[in-house]
């Protein structure tokens, strides 16, 4: 990290501290802990990542890992979505506190945004971490990708079972060719999910959340 990232980032954790003691952001107490589980976390995703386009932070809560790739990735554009308007107000301080000019932050369900035209395969790619299992998950985030471009789900180093039995909802959106990739942050092992989009998402999804939740994508 170079020194003007790190700098960014410990505002940024201390932004997040103080606002935490007003609203739910996250469990972490100090700038260490946010450093250790979080940015360095959120930074290593970075290599899976295309530059230079639009990357789409489905669920991004308290700017994870939007925010910190953002700042890392200043030829890329960040949309920060989230379906929390608090966190979304978060979420835009935070930008600008940072002055972060490739951020956008977004107030509305990945579900609902994905049936519009403007949002509808309009990413290079997406990426999300915490947010739901990955059959569910891909379902919000898949349709928002071009083909062409890539899915990225942050996941524990141990998710081989919970990306198995996402191959049929990744393959039915058009998704079928994905690897889990293990990565190491602040000396913790993790993986990600990383699958490619090569052919256009079929109408009729993504479904109403509730539909979705109630019957994930399976054979
Ligand atoms: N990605 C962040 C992280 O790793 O710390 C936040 C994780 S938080 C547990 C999950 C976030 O996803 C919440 O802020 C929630 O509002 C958001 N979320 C859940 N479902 C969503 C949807 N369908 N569209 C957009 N945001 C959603």
């Amino acid at each position: 990290m170079t020194p003007e990232l790190s700098a960014k980032m410990e505002e940024y954790a201390r932004l997040l501290l103080r606002r935490n003691e007003v609203m739910n952001l996250t469990g972490a107490a100090t700038v260490g802990e946010i450093m250790s589980r979080h940015i360095l976390d959120s930074l290593a995703v970075g290599r899976f990542l295309p530059r230079g386009g639009r990357v789409v932070d489905v669920g991004s809560g308290a700017g994870f890992p939007g925010l910190p790739l953002a700042a890392a990735m200043p030829d890329t554009e960040f949309v920060l979505l989230d379906a929390r308007e608090k966190r979304v107000a978060f979420l835009e301080e935070a930008r600008d506190a940072l002055g972060l000019i490739n951020v956008r932050c977004v107030f509305g369900r990945a579900e609902e945004l994905a049936l519009l035209p403007e949002w509808r395969e309009a990413f290079d790619a997406a990426v999300s971490r915490a947010v739901a299992r990955l059959n569910t998950l891909s379902e919000l985030c898949v349709p928002l990708v071009k083909p062409g471009g890539v899915f990225v789900a942050m996941k524990a180093a141990d998710c081989a079972e919970e990306a198995a039995e996402a191959a049929f909802a990744l393959r039915k959106l058009g998704a079928p060719e994905f690897s889990v990739e293990s990565y190491e942050a602040d000396g913790v092992g993790y993986a990600a999910v990383v699958a490619k989009k090569s052919e256009m998402t079929p109408e009729g999804f993504p479904r109403r959340f509730s539909k979705i939740k109630k019957n994930p994508l399976q054979e």
